[in-house]
C-alpha cells in the first residue's frame, strides 16, 4: 500500500493529499535539486509531540542554503505547518516529511530560475527496520559503495540528489540478504548507513565517526551522544577503521526512522555475542523512555502539538 494521508501542507496551505501535484518537468525530478527532512511526532500520554523539530528545521534551512534552494519559510513557520498538518490528519503519531524543491520552469542544470515549492507531509510510519529489530538487532554488511568524497557534494546536508548514494548502499545490502549497509568514506574509514549514523562500543567506551567522515550530522546521533554522556560513558567522535567493526563489543544505528537499532552482525560475523548489549540497552532505555513519555523530557526534546 502506498503511503498516504488525508491532507498535506503545500506552499502555505493544507490541501487534500491527491491534489498535491507537480509537473514532470520539475527541475528536482531531473537533477535532484531538493532538500528534505525526516521528523517524528510521538504519541505522549498528553497528546502528540514533535521530536526536536526546531533542530530538524534548522538543518533544513542549512541544506537549503548550501543547495541554493532558498526556503521561503522560517523555522517557526515550519513548526506551525507541522502542527497544522498533523492536526488536519487527526494523527496521534506521525513521520513528517518536509521537502523544498525546484519546480517547473526550464531544463538548464543551473535551476535557479525554477520556482521553489514546499511541502510538509505527515504520514503513519512505524519502526524503519522493524519493531523486532529494536530488540534483536539487524544484520548488516560493509557496502562496496563508498560515501561521497569531500568536496563532491554536501554530505552534511540532506539534499535529494545525494540519496542516489544511499540507494546504492541499501539496495545492494538487501539484495545480499542484509537489512542495511555500512558505507566507508573515500579513505576507507567507517562513515554511516544509508540513512543512519553508527556507534560502536569497545571495552565500555563509545566510538562514532566525526562529521569529517562524510556523515550527516544526525539529530538522533546528537541525542544518543547526550544520553551516553549523561549515563557516564566515555564517548569519542573519532576516525574509525573498518577493522573496528569486527572488534567491537556492541554496535547500534541511530536515525529518525531507525531510532536506536542494535547491529548484531557485520559481514556475517557476530558483533560481540550477537545480541543487543548492555550499553546499547542503556541508551535505548533513556531514548525510548523519553519519547514514550515515561521518563522526564529533561533535554526539552518534545514540543507538544496543542
Ligand atoms: N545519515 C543519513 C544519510 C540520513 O539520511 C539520516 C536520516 N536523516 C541519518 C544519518 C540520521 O539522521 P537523523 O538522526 O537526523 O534522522
Amino acid at each position: 500500500m502506498a503511503m498516504r494521508a488525508d491532507y498535506i501542507w503545500m506552499n502555505g496551505a493544507i490541501i487534500p493529499w491527491d491534489q498535491a501535484q507537480v509537473h514532470v518537468f520539475a527541475h528536482a525530478l531531473h537533477y535532484g535539486s531538493s532538500v528534505f527532512e525526516g521528523i517524528r511526532v510521538y504519541e505522549l500520554p498528553s497528546g502528540p509531540a514533535i521530536f526536536r523539530g526546531r533542530e530538524h528545521y534548522e538543518r533544513l534551512l542549512f541544506s537549503c542554503k548550501v543547495a541554493h534552494v532558498p526556503s521561503p519559510y522560517s523555522v517557526d513557520q515550519y513548526m506551525e505547518a507541522t502542527a497544522a498538518v498533523v492536526k488536519a490528519n487527526g494523527q496521534k503519531s506521525a513521520y513528517i516529511r518536509p521537502l523544498v524543491f525546484r519546480g517547473y520552469h526550464s531544463l538548464g542544470v543551473d535551476g535557479r530560475q525554477s520556482p521553489i515549492e514546499v511541502i510538509v507531509a505527515s504520514i503513519p510510519w512505524g519502526a524503519l527496520l522493524g519493531k523486532e529489530a529494536l530488540e534483536l538487532g539487524v544484520d548488516v554488511q560493509v557496502s562496496s559503495w563508498r560515501r561521497m568524497a569531500p568536496s563532491t557534494t554536501n554530505a552534511l546536508a540532506k539534499i535529494g540528489g545525494q540519496y542516489v548514494n544511499s540507494q546504492n548502499i541499501v539496495m545492494e545490502a538487501k539484495d545480499n540478504g542484509f537489512a542495511e549497509g555500512i558505507a566507508l568514506d573515500v579513505n576507507g574509514y567507517v562513515s554511516e548507513g544509508s540513512g543512519e549514523n553508527l556507534f560502536l562500543i569497545y571495552k565500555g567506551e563509545i566510538y562514532t565517526p566525526p562529521l569529517g567522515n562524510s556523515i550527516l550530522g544526525g539529530i538522533t546521533r546528537n541525542s544518543a551522544i547526550q544520553i551516553a554522556r549523561d549515563l557516564g560513558y566515555p564517548i569519542h567522535e573519532t576516525v574509525i577503521p573498518r577493522e573496528m567493526l569486527y572488534l567491537a563489543d556492541e554496535a547500534f544505528f541511530t536515525g529518525t526512522a531507525a531510532e536506536i537499532t542494535p547491529v548484531r552482525s557485520v559481514d556475517r560475523m557476530p558483533v560481540g555475542d550477537g545480541k543487543r548489549g548492555p550499553v546499547t540497552s542503556a541508551v535505548q532505555q533513556q531514548f525510548f523512555g523519553i519519547i514514550e513519555g515515561e521518563l522526564d523530557d529533561k533535554y526539552g526534546w518534545l514540543q507538544a502539538i496543542e
